[in-house]
């Protein structure tokens, strides 16, 4: 695939050995106005791939060295999400400007992108995320429109199916046995999830960054039944690829 080469000088050495990959939205304007903050030493903020609505592919970082997308977030128990991932950025206005469609040529794009570069690094499909799932309490991006079926479907992450009447259903403000099932079946999935407590507001921001992805009919932060038999179905997938330790 043609790859415009647009050098950014925001970025350094990993810290860490490859193994994410992070999809995120610009959340800007323009495409060219999100190039030119990824590329602005001022910012300090960059990506490896910007995808333009076109689908012309921009690359800013070199896939060996360590751009700055992720920020503060936690998955799969590492912090230093930089270190550890290639980022691509998806030309999308996001939330705050309406939430555009995906055009078709964008996602075919990034989508091949996608599969190069899981071809070129030993990224597991568990480890293919969206920028809100490791940041779940202040990022929702890429967004309920970003089509993750297609792409597990075409190799590039997972998708779940549903496993009724293991994880009992709860919603925020309760507390016991149901939320302590939850939070360990969503740090087994990756999510920074802490092991013990109610559920909580930081609880009910993962509920919904993995209903974002993967039940995007009911963005409500409650585990009901739908979601609980989907989050076991994500968790058999991922703990038969990473046995528990
Ligand atoms: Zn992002």
């Amino acid at each position: 695939m043609a790859v415009i080469t647009r050098p950014s000088p925001n970025f350094n050495d990993r810290r860490l050995p490859l193994s994410m990959l992070v999809l995120h939205y610009t959340g800007m304007e323009t495409g060219e106005a999100a190039i030119e903050r990824l590329c602005d030493p001022e910012f300090s903020v960059s990506a490896h791939y910007v995808v333009e609505e076109d689908g012309r592919v921009f690359q800013l970082v070199s896939e060996d060295k360590r751009a700055w997308h992720a920020g503060k977030g936690v998955w799969r128990g590492c912090s230093d999400i930089n270190s550890a991932s290639i980022g691509v950025e998806i030309v999308n206005g996001g939330h705050d400007f309406g939430l555009p469609d995906y055009p078709e040529a964008q996602i075919e794009a990034v989508l091949a992108l996608c599969q190069g570069i899981l071809v070129r690094h030993p990224i597991k499909a568990c480890d293919v995320i969206g920028h809100s799932d490791l940041a779940p309490d202040r990022k929702q991006d890429p967004g309920e429109k970003f089509p993750w079926k297609r792409f597990a479907e075409a190799g590039v992450g997972l998708w779940p199916q549903a496993v009724p009447s293991v994880l009992p259903p709860c919603a925020p403000g309760d507390e016991g046995e149901a939320v302590t099932a939850l939070r360990q079946a969503l740090c087994d999935i990756g999510y920074g999830a802490e092991p013990a407590g109610a559920y909580d507001q930081a609880l009910k921001a993962v509920v919904l960054a993995f209903q974002r992805r993967f039940r995007s009919q009911a963005l409500t932060g409650v585990a009901d039944e739908e979601t609980c038999a989907l989050i076991e179905g994500l968790r058999r997938q991922v703990t038969s690829v990473i046995p528990k330790g």
